[in-house]
């Protein structure tokens, strides 16, 4: 049977995997120039840029994923822990993360006495939650509620706290605002408020704690060329520079893909790109979500980014955090009233620090995050330029250094940007936020209601956006394009015996 996979992210190309290793022939077909998606590269003026994600968590998801080949991470590149993981600056202070929870215990303990021992329980329940939510939650396609119907799935929602805020459950647990901020931080990656995330999200803090902060030599896209190499050497076909512009069905099945250049005939089909754009590919009445359904989700927020060569090094670490505003008004710009913020929290990654290779001799390669709402209009050059004053004054400040004079490279990348080269909906970078609403059957769902043999991945369905989630929707739509091709021989043997 032929699978045709439109997108060739994360999500595409792990589907990609696992369905040529069972024999399907699979086509991934890609509008970009290179595989990888939001985890692309870049390379100009001796730089070299990840132009998406550049922390690497939860090790043990990425090699669960190549253990499945019989391969280890090893085998493609080379992880080292980073450590302090992180640097947080706030108004008049800066603190750096240390690796490991007993080192960020002894901090806790010299900002809160008595926080030291606090942050061990906290861990220890935030272990649980990591090993139910990441090793059962997060790998249920959430179709049907007997997939969480086991005494033992049963008797562990209690512990995952589903219905205790993130910030109530910080709260409880510290007393200082330095480290109620510290623990909440993580959230940042779900895209929503603290107090509208769930308490279970606490997995995140011993993602962070004790399975620690990553970083494969010669960059973020090591994992890209990795996975595309096992793909190519299980013997998938990409294609590249292929916008697919159209899903024909017959009756409830998908029977062509087309793209600008191309026709594909296919049994199935694997939506990996944008799931708003992949539904917008069919027939009106084969899609399942009206755009009211769309426009009623809340989105995790977009970023305006700036990719950055220095001409000489920085004092930073590899992550810095900058806290030194308010969380509360860019919260407020970022979800309740979404519009342009005032003074942004921001986030710099130097991997250059870690890495020299990835910046010419001497230099510093900079990548700089503000999050904004998706969706928000005004994107222009103009505005991306006053933003990046902004920031880069910050910068200065809290580096005490001279930063201005040394740039040698810039370039920004924004809302325009992410619905240009992805078709994201509303310029999305990190698809919906995680609150208890959108979580599991919130989500649009894996399998087309509508269409028998279309099958979704990627960061808009089940589990949900980030590197780890992608190579489990990845697994997860795999294995339900291998149910259904099941079903579709199954019918189409009953309807031969019937007609002969
Ligand atoms: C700025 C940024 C920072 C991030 N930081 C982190 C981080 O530090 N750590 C982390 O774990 N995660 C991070 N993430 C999230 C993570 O990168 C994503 O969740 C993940 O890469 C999404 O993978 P995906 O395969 O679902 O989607 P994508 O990467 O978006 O892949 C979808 C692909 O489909 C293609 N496509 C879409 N429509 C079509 C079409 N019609 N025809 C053909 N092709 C099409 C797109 O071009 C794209 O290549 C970050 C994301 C962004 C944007």
């Amino acid at each position: 049977m032929n699978v045709t996979i439109i997108g060739c992210g994360i999500a595409g190309m792990v589907t990609a995997c696992y369905l040529q290793k069972e024999g399907y022939q699979v086509t991934v077909l890609e509008k970009n120039g290179q595989p990888g998606g939001r985890a692309r590269q870049f390379s100009d003026a001796g730089f070299q840029f990840d132009m998406g994600p550049s922390w690497y968590w939860m090790p043990d998801v990425f090699e669960a994923f190549f253990a499945d080949f019989g391969k280890k991470t090893t085998d493609y590149y080379q992880l080292v822990r980073l450590d302090p993981s992180y640097q947080i600056y706030f108004e008049g202070r800066s603190v750096k993360i240390p690796a490991g929870e007993d080192a960020l215990c002894a901090l806790f303990e010299q900002i809160e006495p008595g926080a030291g021992k606090q942050l061990k329980k906290f861990l220890s329940a935030a272990k649980a939650k990591y090993e139910l939510g990441m090793h059962r939650f997060a790998s249920k396609p959430s179709l049907h509620l007997k997939e969480f119907i086991s005494f033992q799935t049963l008797a562990s929602v209690g512990k995952l706290q589903l219905f205790t805020s993130m910030e109530a459950l910080v709260n409880k647990y510290f007393c200082h605002p330095v480290l109620r901020q510290i623990m909440q931080f993580p959230v940042i990656f779900l895209g929503a408020m603290p107090k509208h995330i769930p308490g279970m999200y606490s997995l995140m803090n011993y993602a962070d704690t004790n399975l620690g902060t990553w970083y494969p030599l010669g960059g973020m896209y090591k994992i890209v060329e990795a996975i595309f190499e096992l793909a190519t050497s299980l013997g998938v076909t990409f294609r590249f520079g292929e916008d697919v512009q159209k899903i024909s069905v017959a009756g409830s099945l998908a029977k062509y893909v087309h793209t600008t250049t191309q026709v594909y005939e296919t049994d199935l089909v694997v939506g990996a790109g944008d799931y708003h754009y992949m539904e917008q590919l069919l027939p009106a009445a084969s899609r399942q979500y009206s755009q009211s359904y769309w426009s009623s989700r809340q989105l995790a927020p977009s970023c305006l980014l700036y990719y950055v060569g220095i001409d000489k090094r920085l004092p930073l670490q590899h992550h810095s955090l900058f806290f030194d505003s308010s969380f509360q008004d860019h919260a407020h710009a970022l979800y309740d009233h979404p519009r342009w913020p005032e003074n942004p929290l921001f986030y710099v990654c130097a991997p250059s620090v870690t890495d020299p290779g990835v910046a010419p001799a001497g230099c510093e390669n900079l990548f700089l995050l503000i999050p904004v709402a998706a969706g928000i209009t005004g994107d222009n050059e103009a505005l991306r330029d006053r933003y990046f004053q902004k920031v880069l004054q910050r910068l200065e400040q809290a580096t005490g250094v001279s930063i201005a004079d040394h740039i040698v490279y810039k370039k920004s990348y924004g809302i325009s940007n992410f619905t240009a080269d992805y078709h994201a909906y509303k310029g999305n970078a990190y698809g919906l936020s995680n609150t208890l609403r959108q979580t599991a059957f919130g989500k649009p769902r894996i399998k087309s209601k509508k269409i028998t043999n279309l099958i979704f991945a990627g960061q808009l369905t089940v589990p949900g956006p980030g590197l780890p989630p992608a190579f489990l929707s990845g697994k997860m739509a795999a294995a339900e394009v291998m149910k259904q091709s099941h079903l579709l021989t199954k019918s189409f043997q009953t309807r031969k015996y019937h007609t002969a």
